[in-house]
């Protein structure tokens, strides 16, 4: 009965993993996945999480029981505290109700689907570009999928006069995808000012914000620094959604640990909603999982813990950040034709290079490196003894 059943193409983003764990090649270069390695080209567990996990373990009283449908209470506290800030209003207030979720992209599925059943506007609009499972995230939750412009090939900077006109035209009360930091795929985000032009013009015409916060504290090292665009909107007393993932900043990818926060007006609002958004959960996947979420809520709660995990943290950061600066000066050694300024002055995880379809296929021809074919690359996949490689394919595809 499945014999009509098609091929599906590989996914483009983790269809890259695919075909480099297909390449035998010994210098083979895998830049296309969005996970940390370190120097030596290895994941990283973080010292913190073994400790953490350490403590659960000998913890005799943990048990395995369901959690509620809603996650961890600890966790949920915890995570809305880390992203609008300890002082923040809105948590005084009681106006903000979270659920934990399966890490990010669970959190922005969740929230997908509560506006389509609750929300009175169907548009979500997204940035060109974005991530590629943000279009299909909506329109399997039931919203209809538009897009702003927001990168300019020519400058490899923000279109912010495109973003103004288009969020401009949008109809009153659209919902807005908003990366809160270290937009992926570009690594462009807009200034301090620009985001507060952003705010007043989507709240002059109610455009409902949803951050998809996947890198808090990853692109600048500091987390307070990365979250304030999101506590921006939160500031003026309007309402928001937010959707946290702990894969990056944790290293808690396969962990799948998430939370989905979103800002009401009021107390008895945002419980109804918390209600509503159960019975999004429950026949999806009843309950969410409790390892993840018990190490998070056990670092964020714990003050040396936490200290311990900003350190790490920002020890990532700097290490991407040496990255770009390495390939920037190797590009500048090698005399390659271009302004290769972008990559430092990119943020995050990724550096949208500029390079097209053919000269990507060309270094993954040539040189066995990886990448999407937008020319994204993973600045964490990247070490000082890589940094050569990479820089000798990308002069040799631009001057071919
Ligand atoms: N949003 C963005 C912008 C991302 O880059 C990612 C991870 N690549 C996610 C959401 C979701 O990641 P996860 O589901 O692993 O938390």
């Amino acid at each position: 009965v499945f014999s009509h059943v098609v091929q599906a193409p590989e996914d483009p983003i983790l269809g890259v993993t695919v075909a480099y764990n297909k390449d035998p090649s010994p210098v083979k270069l895998n830049l296309g996945v969005g996970a940390y390695r370190t120097e030596e080209g290895k994941p990283l567990v973080l010292n913190v999480v073994r400790h953490a996990e350490q403590q659960l373990v000998n913890d005799r009283s943990r048990v395995k029981e369901y959690l509620p449908i809603v996650g961890l209470a600890d966790f949920n506290k915890l995570s809305a505290k880390l992203i609008l800030g300890a002082d923040s209003p809105a948590i005084r207030e009681n106006r903000v109700t979270t659920v934990q979720c399966l890490s990010g992209t669970g959190s922005l599925r969740v929230g997908g689907e509560f506006l389509a059943r609750h929300y009175h506007e169907r548009s979500i609009y997204i940035p060109l570009p974005t991530w590629g499972n943000h279009p299909k995230v909506f329109t399997l939750a039931g919203l209809s999928v538009k897009t702003y412009r927001y990168y300019d090939p020519k400058t490899r900077g923000l279109d912010f006069q495109g973003l103004l006109e288009d969020l401009g035209s949008a109809p009153s009360g659209a919902v807005v995808l908003l990366h809160a930091c270290a937009h992926n795929p570009t690594g462009v985000d807009p200034t301090p000012q620009q985001w507060e032009q952003i705010r007043q013009l989507m709240r002059s015409k109610a455009l409902l914000p949803f951050f998809d916060s996947a890198y808090q504290g990853f692109a600048s090292g500091s987390l307070d620094t990365d979250a304030q665009s999101v506590r921006m909107f939160v500031a003026d007393g309007g309402e928001c959604l937010v959707a946290q993932s702990y894969a990056k900043n944790m290293g808690l990818y396969g962990e799948r640990v998430g939370a989905l926060s979103i800002v009401c007006r009021a107390a008895d609002v945002a419980s109804r909603v918390e209600s509503q958004l159960k019975l999004v959960i429950r026949p999806m996947y009843s309950n969410p999982p409790i390892h993840g979420a018990s190490i998070v809520a056990t670092i964020l709660k714990d003050r040396n813990l936490f200290h311990e995990w900003t350190i790490e943290l920002k020890a990532m950061a700097e290490r991407i950040i040496s990255m770009r600066k390495q390939l920037f000066d190797a590009l500048r050694t090698r005399g390659t034709p271009g302004d290769w300024s972008h990559i430092i002055k990119q943020i995050g995880m990724f550096t949208f290079t500029g390079l097209n379809k053919e000269q990507v296929a060309f270094m993954t021809k040539e040189y066995h490196i990886y990448m999407t074919s937008d020319g994204r690359i993973s600045m964490a996949g990247l070490s000082s003894r890589t940094v050569p490689h990479l820089a000798d394919a990308i002069h040799a595809a631009v001057t071919r």
